[in-house]
């Protein structure tokens, strides 16, 4: 009798293996992939978008079709719940579908629980983006909570489709933390002059502890007013690993082994932000990882079919990241090395469109 693989998301490393399948097929498996839009949003390109750079279609990925031509069935429907004990993933609808092996790269979300219910919006996860980027550029005074590399690109992609589009107004900006904490404090500080330059107003160090309807209160009581919040703080998991009592860390990041095997459950496995792996408990939820986890996910998928040794992952130690500024500058980061110019925007540009032809 043939066995049943179910995929969980169309993350990035999911599309790998959708891609390997309409080359390779696994004998005697049957495939399902479960994801609640058809389409997958490429976060590389979201800046782009905001800005008025790209249209919807350059942002996302068919996976319906690119289902179809791995010969995987494809179910538009959210998953909640895994129960590994009796091999069955529930979904929002309580619809369950059993497996013999399962993969999850649900991605990750950013607004925290208890934001939800408040003005706060984000664009994970991703089938959101298009919905809620469209609405915000269009207000005065948009305000951005985070200072990271997502929050800090898609400040400045608003403030250049302000520009454009002479809509009054400004962007504002509050982080927790200093702007790009995770690189050297020199590049933090160059990204400060550039925020001045263009008239971004930013607030460091500082947290947002209540979100009201028109303005915002930090800890150190400042009053921030806004015509709308988008919250980029930080990846936060999705729910559906707590509730189904698996090894979580303590974000709720489902822990897996090197061989992207979930600790306890060996048919069970997880690439991209949704999980923490347990070797390298640091690494970044960003993209760049995803990515490369895709082929080794892809690769273990057969094996363990096969029943053939699996593969481990090993990241790489360090990774190029090029924020888009607007008007078609890039921000590069690679550890140390840091500048801004056209060059780099331009290498991005094509970093992006290859891996979106890659999977369209
Ligand atoms: C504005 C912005 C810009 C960014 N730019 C970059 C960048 O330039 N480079 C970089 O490396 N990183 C970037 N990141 C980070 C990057 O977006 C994430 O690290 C990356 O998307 C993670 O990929 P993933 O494959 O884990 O999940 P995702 O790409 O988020 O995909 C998750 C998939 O799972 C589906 N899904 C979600 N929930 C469920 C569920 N419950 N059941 C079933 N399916 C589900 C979604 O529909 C989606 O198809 C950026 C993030 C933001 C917010």
């Amino acid at each position: 009798m043939s066995k049943r693989l179910l995929l969980v998301g169309a993350g990035h490393s999911h599309l790998e293996v959708l891609r390997r399948l309409t080359e390779e097929r696994i004998d005697d498996v049957d495939i399902c992939m479960v994801s609640p839009s058809r389409y997958q949003y490429y976060s590389g390109m979201f800046s782009g978008y905001t800005e008025g750079l790209y249209a919807t279609e350059d942002t996302r990925i068919d996976v319906r079709q690119l289902a179809r031509q791995a010969r995987v069935h494809f179910i538009e429907k959210r998953a909640v719940e895994v129960r590994p004990k009796q091999h069955k993933l529930i979904c929002h609808d309580r619809s369950v579908y059993p497996f013999d092996v399962i993969s999850f790269d649900i991605g990750s979300r950013s607004l925290p629980e208890h934001l939800e219910e408040t003005q706060a919006r984000t664009i994970k996860p991703n089938y959101t983006f298009i919905e809620e980027i469209e609405r915000i550029r269009e207000t005065t005074h948009p305000l951005v909570v985070g200072g990271g590399a997502a929050g800090t690109e898609i400040a400045l992609s608003l403030h250049a489709y302000k520009e454009k589009q002479g809509i009054p107004g400004n962007v504002r900006l509050v982080t927790s933390e200093r702007l790009l904490p995770d690189t050297p404090s020199w590049v933090s500080k160059r990204m400060e002059s550039l925020f001045e330059k263009k008239g971004i107003q930013v607030w460091e160090n500082e947290k947002v502890e209540e979100v009201d309807e028109d303005y915002i209160m930090t800890g150190k009581g400042n009053k921030i007013r806004h015509t709308g919040v988008l919250w980029l703080g930080g990846a936060v998991s999705d729910p559906i690993f707590k509730h189904s009592d698996l090894d979580t860390d303590d974000k709720g990041f489902a822990h897996v082994e090197s061989t992207l095997q979930f600790k306890d459950y060996p048919f069970m496995f997880g690439a991209g932000d949704c999980v923490t792996m347990l070797d390298h408990p640091k690494l970044p939820k960003s993209g760049v990882y995803a990515v490369r986890q895709g082929p080794v996910l892809a690769d273990n998928l057969y094996h363990f079919f096969k029943k053939e040794p699996l593969q481990e992952y090993d990241p790489q130690k360090q990774a190029l990241y090029i924020l888009s500024v607007g008007h078609q500058k890039g921000f590069l980061i690679y550890g140390p090395v840091s500048f801004c110019n056209r060059r780099a925007w331009k290498m991005k540009n094509k970093i992006d469109r290859d891996f979106m032809k890659k999977y369209k």
